[in-house]
């Protein structure tokens, strides 16, 4: 059979139901835990903050596969499935035996997979009666998601945009507000924390971790109101699972299993969805292949992390997760332009990595960009810097396979586009892009901010 440059399924084929890797794990993700009391976090600690469905999935361990409803569907439709590609002339250019293909996430107004989760979690707010969301976004492709899916089911948004990405790309902020999503830069004067942070670093650029802050917030505050998350919960795993089902009812027509599934992993969503199928069949017997998830060496949270419980923010007040993490009051480097700065990890990943299910990978920014400029040529999309992580490795190891003379089947994910990141394109060309990997002694610094667990619960109880 000669295998099609694009393979897409048809809408009949698209998943009905999400796939939920916890239920296949034997080990699970560690519960959330309350930092008030230091107990499990529970339904009716985690509804103040989240939507009621969404903690449901977010707590449900066991169910192994979930029904998309029937509107998350249709809304699917208009841009799923996703291409899934055989990157032939990338395989010429490296002059490689291995196959190598990629699922493309990339083909909607947001330009990434993000989508997926934004439609299902507005979806379940809009059943639960809110009227206005809460979120945060750094590079903002998620505050973008979000905001084509709450001007579609029609509900308010605050987007709580990184202060450097609002200042640096006006375009983003542009595309958010068309959808009609307020665009407002954090650290903000508009809520208590985000005033405390900008007394005590002025002029700060802001984080993630710190705009998530303001956003919770904000929707603890605010009636009808709850916050929504792009990427690292379980829920949002469990919605990115579409990426990888599809995946494997394409490979499978074409006769395919991969031997090395490889992803960039910043809070581990794309990644958690992109592997969901083939880790399931890894967890129950039925396939082996090989996961890699790769980071930035500026954020290393899975190759140089520590695991154990942390805060989702900076600004301290989610409950905390067991994770990869660098500590949340880790930043990275400001030369750092490839996305996949958040300090932590999926729980999910986290769990999977930690039972030696996955091996993670980091790669400096300037290979990135060197990667992300090959693809580009050969395979004629401008993909994500975040995306050209992935790619970076499925070209280190497809010349592997040149000298080994193997025929691997290897498979990314090319998780998004890279129009609104042209700022750090240019400093790629311009020769000013430098590569930067923390000291042990400034990720000493991060760690220190961990909090100690078993004193949470003595503390409240003064
Ligand atoms: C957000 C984003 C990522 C990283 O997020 P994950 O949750 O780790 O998937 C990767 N690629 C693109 C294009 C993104 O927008």
């Amino acid at each position: 059979m000669k295998i099609p440059y694009k393979t897409y399924l048809t809408e009949e084929q698209l998943p009905k139901q999400w796939l939920n890797i916890r239920a296949f794990m034997k080990e699970k993700p560690a519960a959330m835990i309350v930092p008030s009391t230091g107990k499990e976090a529970g339904f009716d600690d985690l509804t103040p903050v989240f939507c009621d469905e969404l903690v449901r999935q977010e707590l449900d361990n066991t169910t192994p596969y979930i029904d998309i409803p029937k509107e998350i569907l249709e809304y699917y439709k208009m841009y799923r499935p996703s291409p899934l590609v055989r990157a032939y002339q990338l395989e010429k250019a490296l002059g490689t035996p291995a196959k190598i293909y990629y699922k493309f996430e990339g083909n909607n107004t947001s330009g990434s997979h993000k989508l997926n989760s934004a439609a299902a979690q507005v979806y379940y707010a809009k059943q639960q009666g809110l009227t206005s969301l809460t979120t945060e976004t750094g590079a903002g492709q998620w505050g973008t998601a979000l905001s084509m899916a709450c001007a579609f089911f029609e509900v308010d948004l605050d987007v709580y945009m990184v202060k450097v990405s609002y200042e640096q790309k006006p375009y983003r902020k542009a595309v958010m507000q068309t959808y009609g999503a307020d665009v407002i830069p954090s650290p903000s004067d508009s809520t208590q924390v985000g005033r405390a942070i900008l007394a005590e670093h002025p002029g700060t650029g802001g984080s993630l971790g710190c705009a998530i802050s303001e956003a919770v917030e904000k929707a603890v505050q605010t009636d009808k109101c709850r916050y929504v998350l792009g990427s690292v919960l379980n829920q949002v795993v469990l919605h990115q699972s579409v990426i990888g089902l599809e995946t494997k009812t394409a490979m499978d027509m074409l006769g395919e299993y991969p031997d090395l599934v490889i992803g960039c992993a910043g809070g581990g969503s794309n990644l958690g969805g992109l592997v969901s199928a083939y880790m399931k069949d890894k967890l129950t017997g039925e396939g082996d292949a090989h996961f890699v998830a790769i980071e930035p060496a500026s954020c290393p949270s899975l190759t140089r992390g520590k695991f154990a419980y942390d805060f989702c923010d900076t600004g301290r007040i989610t409950p905390l997760a067991k994770m990869y993490t660098l500590g949340s009051g880790f930043m990275p480097a400001p030369n750092h332009a490839g996305g996949l700065r958040y300090h932590g990890m999926s729980p999910v990943l986290s769990t999977l990595y930690d039972g030696g299910f996955m091996e993670a990978r980091s790669v400096e920014q300037t290979a990135v960009f060197e990667a992300a400029t090959l693809f580009a040529k050969y395979e004629t999309i401008l993909p994500a810097p975040e995306s050209a992580h992935a790619i970076r490795v499925a070209i280190d190891e497809a010349l592997a396979c040149k000298e080994s003379g193997e025929e691997k089947t290897i498979l990314f994910g090319l998780t998004g586009t890279g129009y609104f990141d042209m700022k750090a394109y240019m400093s790629y060309h311009n020769g000013e892009m430098r590569d930067y990997v923390p000291t042990d002694a400034e990720l000493e610094e991060g760690f220190a901010s961990l909090p100690n667990v078993e004193a949470l619960g003595q503390s409240a109880a003064v």
